[in-house]
């Protein structure tokens, strides 16, 4: 690497030595500021920021050690050069120890020696700035980074909250089950209610079927959950195909599906009812390779009594489909 130019503070009390080899170094293209003392020199170190500074041990006012270990507990970018008339193996084991970057014993005889040294420290002092920005640089890019990633996160979490809620809100305003594609519980309430109040006005007759499934705890245990999955599907296809354009079926529970059957008597429905219970009975499932295997239902069905809750005629709905599965279950229990 070419030698980089530097602004050098040189400190020795012999004038001559100042002289020689302070215009020495200024040939080469530095900066030199000459001190005698090691006062002015730690004046100078603090006024002047030198990049290096060749330090005498031996000063008129300070020792030299002391000066040197002042200026290496201030900052480590400064190169420090002891040049030393003694030479001992002791005061270069001691400034090293202070923070010396070389140890130069005088007298100089050829100046290139020290040329090496103070190119050699140059160079040093450079990689050593180079370095500190380099890390100071990437400290930033990684705090700069984690804010960033910070910002993405919030931003993110915000995105999924407002999924989260337009999922709910979704599955609030939804009338239909996934599975079965029928209406959902919720849905059947709101109109089961509207039913009542039209048969109520009207006197007409409404009647109500709900259907369970047998023994389908035993199927899921069986054939797994998902085979399970595929009977629910299937009676949600039959029921659906099997009632008439005025009803509405609808996914009650787990296994449990209710009919709302408007303009319908009680032993109207009741047919109805039957009719899904055998077409169901007489279809065969594979699950996971077995024989074809039937699954019964039970079914309770009832019509609303003029003045009743809507509650009242759930209830005695369900009630007879209980009743339906006390029968030995695959019945329709109709009162
Ligand atoms: P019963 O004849 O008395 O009705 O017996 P059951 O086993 O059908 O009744 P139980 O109430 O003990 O069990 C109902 C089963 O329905 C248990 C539950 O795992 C299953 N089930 C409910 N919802 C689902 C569903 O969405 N998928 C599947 N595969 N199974 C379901
Ligand atoms: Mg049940
Ligand atoms: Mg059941």
């Amino acid at each position: 690497m070419s030698p980089q130019k530097a602004r050098i503070l040189l400190v020795d009390d012999e004038p001559t030595l100042l002289e020689l080899l302070g215009d020495f170094l200024r040939e080469q293209g530095h900066e030199v500021i000459l001190a005698d003392t090691g006062t002015k020199a730690l004046d100078l170190y603090n006024s002047e920021l030198p990049d290096l500074v060749l330090l005498d041990l031996k000063l008129p006012d300070l020792s030299g050690l002391d000066v040197l270990k002042h200026i290496s507990s201030r900052d480590d970018e400064t190169g420090l050069i002891v040049i030393s008339g003694v030479g001992s193996t002791d005061d270069a084991i001691e400034s090293l120890r202070r923070g010396a970057w070389d140890f130069l014993v005088k007298p100089f005889l050829n100046l290139e020696f020290v040329l090496h040294s103070v190119n050699k420290s140059i160079e040093k002092v450079h990689l050593k700035r180079e370095n500190r920005l380099y890390r100071e640089h990437l400290e930033e890019e990684v705090q700069r980074r984690t804010a960033e990633l910070r910002q993405e996160i919030i931003a993110r979490k915000r995105i999924e909250e407002d999924l989260r809620r337009s999922e709910m809100r979704y599955k609030e305003l939804s009338l239909t089950d996934e599975l079965t594609g029928l209406y959902n519980a919720r849905h059947f309430f709101r109109q089961v209610q509207a039913e009542v109040e039209r048969a109520t006005r009207y006197n007409s007759p409404l009647s109500l079927c709900v259907i369970d499934i047998d023994k389908f705890k035993r199927y899921n245990d069986t054939y797994g959950h998902l085979c399970g999955d595929a009977v629910l599907a299937e009676l949600g296809r039959l029921i659906q195909k099997l009632i008439r354009d005025a009803d509405s079926a609808y996914r009650y529970g787990g296994e449990e599906f209710i009919i709302v059957l408007p303009e319908t008597p009680r032993e109207e429905a009741a047919r109805v009812a039957e009719r899904i219970r055998t077409t169901f009975f007489e279809h065969s499932f594979y699950p996971k390779n077995a024989q074809g295997v039937h699954v019964s239902l039970s079914l309770g069905v009832t019509s609303y009594c003029p003045g009743e809750s809507v509650s009242d005629l759930v209830d005695r709905a369900d009630q007879n489909m209980y009743a339906a599965k006390k029968c030995g279950r695959n019945t329709t229990v109709c009162k």
